[in-house]
């Protein structure tokens, strides 16, 4: 087992370079937060060239994760939730809705950035029960049993595993689809996962598919070089194993909307795509 001390935290980023453009960083900017530097805010700038919708579709991912959230810990009754690729602290984090449902909630999250961590730790040390560390979502056994993740939760109960916004930014030929089906064989029976993912809706919609194009373009020409827009058939096989909660994998402003579903969604809307699932 990997010590906190031991070779693979040698390989995780440690400094904040302010010149690199870092994806928590320039995801913050695109929502409107403040913790980014000038070279997050240009890559921001540059997606919102593409689409200015760029942005209400960074928030249409914020606001699933949070009806997500409320879906896991207040109607299934899950109490410990492994949050990969978190992201910086912005409104409503899934330990803000968690523990209104449950106080006891133990949620971990999980970022390879530093500048994650550093702010997390910051926001979660008053919270006994919500912990902030540092790890490499493609590296899922290390990640699983670092004691600071595997210590943190009852592997005898089901939990809730979130990959929300963070697959697209795994390479092909790193094989995400292998990556999940290692998290789920951790997970125990009665364990969701909550995933989110760039969608390339081919056929089905070619006006969005032209914005996916150019989207993909920018995000992949970017110094951050990263963010593929994939079909649902390779959405789909990252729930491999599991059974998807209705609606099932759904375009997000649609997961569970609150009140009539938004009519006429702008293209660049509907290039995200989301579910909710269970391990049986
Ligand atoms: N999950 C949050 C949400 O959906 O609002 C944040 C999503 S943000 C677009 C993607 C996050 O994944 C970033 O915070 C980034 O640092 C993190 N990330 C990217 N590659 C990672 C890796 N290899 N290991 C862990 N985290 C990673």
């Amino acid at each position: 087992t990997p010590g906190r001390n031991g070779s693979r935290e040698a390989q995780l980023p440690t400094v904040i370079d302010p010149d690199v453009p870092s994806i928590a960083r320039a995801y913050d900017a695109t929502l409107g937060g403040k913790d980014n530097y000038e070279v997050d805010r240009e890559v921001a700038r540059q997606l919102r060239e593409v689409t200015p919708e760029v942005t209400t579709l960074a928030w249409d991912n914020r606001d699933f994760l949070i009806r997500a959230t409320r879906f896991i810990v207040g109607t299934v009754g899950i109490d410990q939730i492994v949050d990969v690729g978190s992201g910086l602290p912005t409104v409503e984090n899934t330990h803000d809705v968690a523990v209104r449902f449950n106080p006891d909630t133990c949620v971990v999250y999980v970022d390879i950035d530093p500048i994650v961590i550093a702010h997390g730790r910051a926001l979660v040390e008053d919270h006994e029960t919500v912990h902030c560390v540092q790890g490499d979502l493609t590296a899922p056994e290390t990640l699983l049993r670092d004691p600071e993740v595997a210590g943190r939760l009852d592997w005898d109960r089901p939990m809730a595993l979130y990959q929300v916004g963070t697959l697209h930014h795994v390479a092909d030929d790193r094989d995400p689809a292998a990556m999940m089906r290692t998290y789920v064989d951790a997970l125990p029976s009665g364990s969701h996962v909550v995933l989110s993912h760039f969608f390339s809706p081919g056929d089905e919609d070619p006006e969005a598919a032209a914005v996916a194009e150019r989207l993909e373009h920018a995000f992949l020409h970017s110094p951050m070089g990263t963010g593929r827009f994939r079909t649902r058939e390779e959405i789909a096989a990252y729930f491999d194993g599991l059974e998807f909660v209705d609606p099932g994998l759904e375009t997000l402003a649609y997961w569970w909307p609150e009140g009539p579903p938004p009519e006429n969604l702008d293209p660049a809307r509907r290039l995200m795509i989301g579910a909710v699932a269970r391990k049986p």
